[in-house]
């Protein structure tokens, strides 16, 4: 059937009976009458661009996590599609300051938050209408179309709504079709917003489109969304706060494609709202990252989500249909193309000048640290294509990001040098500055992201331009594995060595590690130290060769002794030296748990670690037999209270007492641990300021952010004698997302904020969320029975970004006994 239409469809043109056909007459059905399932909107894209051979080009730029295809359309008229390298190349010398582009490139992204299922459909009737009734916007503008950036979360969502629907579809808003289950179409496959997700980059979606953004880096981005079913539409100009960073021009400009949609919900009576709620200033968004590389992004948003179905009744008691949310964002979208067609010369000359050398107060970023740190950082900068240099032996002075003070560094060759005087030199600066300036508090997310801290490296901003010199090559020479040692010592401080444990493990290494420092050879080893001995493995077959791959597949590289008389220290066969077995880790998943927190987790140990763990839903939690596992792991979640009944807490106490390792993550520690004395851990009260006054309903707001976090960043102290720290220095920034607070642990706290460290390094706190975190534990442990209790009260792996916390969880794993 299928071939036989297309070959029906190469044979049109030259008749001359080349009749596009909409997305109704393609689809079968009136859009906006069911969801199509991701295949057909594949289908009908492909079909757009064999038809439309010579306006459209379409790519498969990768494929999801369930093995779905990305796309991205690039249309325009048949003259620019033929000169389409030359026009990319014009307006990509802009970023030099330089070329004469007399094209403006538009690029809008659809589907983003799978559930939120109206921007596909929209895409397909804004792209027909394109090669149609509003074809002449295209002669001076290029339009890339991602017609669903999360396919996998969009067909979890569609899937869901045709198993569940009534026949027809039920506008009662109680009924099933309006209630998605905990496992929502929000998130990719693993669980994660991509929407939160453009500058860390940690999913295969991400990755794969930021290469082909990078090519085209666009005049104007849209990324469409929806929001509650009883919201109005929401476009730009958006709310504060604004970064600095974002030009007069693009606020103005903003508003300009603002007042263009407007005219035309005036004219149909359509209720919107502007300048409220979505702010721009954390970067990883489908709007400020775009904004960072010079363009214009925004978010407009649709009120329907996985909520509205095909229709549902709002609470004024009117009917929102799948068509009028279709219709909204399909005038938005063909607005945005109007009003970049209307000022294509002014969006090349802005887009240029923002390229121009900015007088930003630092004009360079150094950094020293662990290789393997560096290199990871360095990985992202190419991805986002940063350019970064090496230092000289030399030393930079200025603000030292671990002292908040400033002073000087010391540079070897093996330092990173970053300047801000490069074509991607805005996103240098909001990436790296120490504290982002924020013209607001109230915000929609994070306030401090700053990547020396995440990734756990020494840093110097210095307010003058510090030139590296050649470029770097951070892979560390690997060297080969001697056979026949006595024994293979691997160091631990980086999430490289935890995947080269679990290599080892998955092969059925069995491994040992020092609880105490020790010298050897001469060569001083840390607690942490991996030892692989040759008499372990004896009855292992082919030890070396899994021992060398595993090197190599890591790029680590091991030092061989042969023999376990240490110079100082605790020899090898010491009971300070533990073996690591080979564990079975189970996560708790469902309603009591975050689908975010859950989906990191489950994300580190497939994509990070590459070791496996089941997963426990808590709807047969109850029936597991829990002594199949070592290790379970609590993720934050709000559902703990009506989780835990007495008969599930008892048996996951009974399960520690006996030898267990429970990991608690986040509001799961209150879940756990509230009224029980079998607990050591306790919450810390502090007393309401009694100067509080009663202030007006007005205010009330910004009364209430005194006491939150909106994610900022902490000194804290670690002790690193405890095994949950191996691998780390005595500080730790951590990444606080709320003022939820406990005391310290007798000799179990790990890391914890000391005295006079709750002011935030970076990033805001309000006053009385700074008292209450005061003195209080970060990660600890606790024994009970003969097992052990982890808790983990801020997030080390909070969107997959954090990347020198992992290390701590990798800890948790294997290192506590
Ligand atoms: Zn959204």
């Amino acid at each position: 059937m299928k071939l036989i239409l297309r070959y029906a469809l190469l044979l049109m043109p030259l008749l001359g009976l080349a009749q596009l056909k909409s997305p109704s007459e393609f689809l079968g059905y009136e859009l906006g009458t069911q969801f199509t399932r991701h295949h057909e909107v594949v289908d009908y894209y492909q079909y757009l661009a064999e038809a439309e051979p010579q306006r459209m080009k379409l790519i498969e730029y990768g494929k999801t996590n369930e093995r779905r295809p990305l796309l991205l359309a690039t249309i325009s008229t048949k003259e620019n599609m033929q000169n389409l390298d030359k026009i990319r190349e014009e307006h990509m010398k802009g970023l030099n300051g330089e070329g004469t582009p007399d094209k403006a490139i538009v690029w809008l992204s659809y589907n983003v938050h799978g559930n939120e299922s109206v921007s596909t459909e929209a895409s397909m009737q804004t792209i027909y209408d394109l090669f149609t009734s509003k074809s002449s916007y295209l002669e001076n503008i290029v339009v890339l179309i991602d017609p669903c950036i999360n396919p996998d979360g969009r067909d979890r969502y569609v899937n869901w709504y045709n198993q569940f629907k009534n026949s027809p579809n039920q506008v009662d808003p109680n009924s099933k079709e309006h209630h998605e289950n905990w496992w929502s179409g929000r998130s990719n496959h693993y669980m994660f917003d991509l929407n939160r997700d453009w500058a860390w980059l940690t999913q295969v979606e991400s990755q794969q489109r930021l290469k082909q953004f990078n090519k085209w880096l666009p005049h104007v981005h849209v990324d469409f969304h929806e929001q509650g079913v009883d919201n109005p539409y929401y476009f730009a100009p958006a709310a504060e706060p604004f970064h600095e960073v974002v030009t007069d021009f693009q606020r103005e400009f903003q508003k300009t494609i603002g007042k263009n949609h407007a005219k035309y919900f005036d004219e149909n009576g359509w209720f919107y709202f502007t300048k409220e709620v979505f702010d721009l200033l954390y970067p990883s968004y489908g709007d400020t990252y775009p904004t960072y590389n010079g363009g214009i992004g925004m978010t407009y948003e649709q009120g329907g989500s996985g909520r509205a179905g095909l229709g549902i009744i709002t609470s004024i008691g009117d009917t929102l249909t799948l068509k009028d949310r279709i219709a909204h964002h399909h005038t938005t979208g063909l607005s945005t193309v109007e009003v970049a067609a209307n000022n294509v010369n002014k969006l090349n000359d802005e887009f240029k000048k923002f390229h121009l050398k900015k007088d930003f107060k630092y004009k360079s970023y150094v950094l020293n640290g662990n290789p393997d740190k560096l290199e990871l950082l360095t990985n992202l900068l190419s991805k986002h294509e940063i350019e970064y240099k090496a230092g000289s032996n030399s030393s930079v002075k200025g603000y030292n990001y671990a002292t908040g003070k400033i002073s000087s560094l010391k540079t070897t060759d093996k330092s990173i040098v970053i300047s801000t005087d490069q074509a991607k030199g805005t996103l240098v600066k909001v990436l790296f500055e120490p504290m982002a300036k924020l013209s607001d508090s109230v915000t929609y997310d994070i306030t401090a992201w700053s990547l020396p801290y995440a990734y756990g490296v020494n840093a110097i901003a210095s307010e003058s331009s510090f030139n590296g010199t050649t470029a770097v090559n951070s892979k560390p020479e690997l060297k080969g594995v001697a056979a026949n040692s006595y024994a293979y010592l691997a160091d631990w401080n980086s999430m490289k060595d935890a995947r080269f444990l679990a290599e080892l493990l998955r092969n059925k290494v069995r491994v040992r590690y020092a609880h105490k420092p020790f010298t050897v050879d001469g060569i001083a080893h840390e607690r942490g130290t991996l030892i692989i001995t040759k008499s372990d493995n004896k009855n292992l077959k082919n030890f070396n060769k899994i021992l060398s791959t595993a090197s190599k597949n890591q790029n680590k590289n091991l030092i061989s002794t042969n023999t376990g008389f240490v110079e100082s220290g605790k020899d090898f066969g010491s009971s300070y030296v533990d073996v690591i077995q080979s564990l079975n880790i189970a996560v708790l998943s469902g309603e009591p748990t975050s689908t975010l927190r859950f989906g990191e987790i489950w994300n580190f140990f497939e994509q990070q670690l590459d070791y496996p763990i089941s997963v426990l839903d808590e709807d047969y939690f109850a029936r597991v037999d829990l002594t199949k596992y070592d290790i379970l792991i609590l993720p934050d979640g709000r559902g703990y209270n009506s989780f835990l009944t007495t008969y599930t807490k008892e048996k996951i106490k009974d399960w520690v007492k006996h030898g267990g390792k429970l990991i608690a993550m986040g509001g799961a520690i209150d879940g756990i641990t509230a009224s029980d004395d079998d607990f050591d851990l306790k919450e810390k009260e502090i007393k309401k300021d009694s100067s509080d006054t009663i202030g007006s309903f007005e205010i009330s707001e910004r009364e209430q952010i005194k006491s939150t976090i909106t994610g900022a960043i902490f000194k804290a102290t670690v002790d690193n004698t405890n095994p949950l720290a191996y691998g780390y220095d005595d500080t730790y920034f951590t990444l606080k997302l709320g003022a939820r607070s406990y005391k310290y642990l007798d000799n179990g706290s790990a890391v914890y904020l000391s005295e006079g460290d709750n002011e935030p390094i970076s990033g805001f706190a309000g006053s009385e969320a700074k008292k209450k975190i005061a003195e209080t534990l970060i990660f600890g442990t606790e024994e009970m029975g003969r097992g052990q209790v982890i808790y983990m009260v801020d997030n080390p792996l909070f969107r997959g970004f954090w990347e020198n916390g992992k290390l701590f969880f990798a800890n948790a794993l294997f290192m506590v006994k």
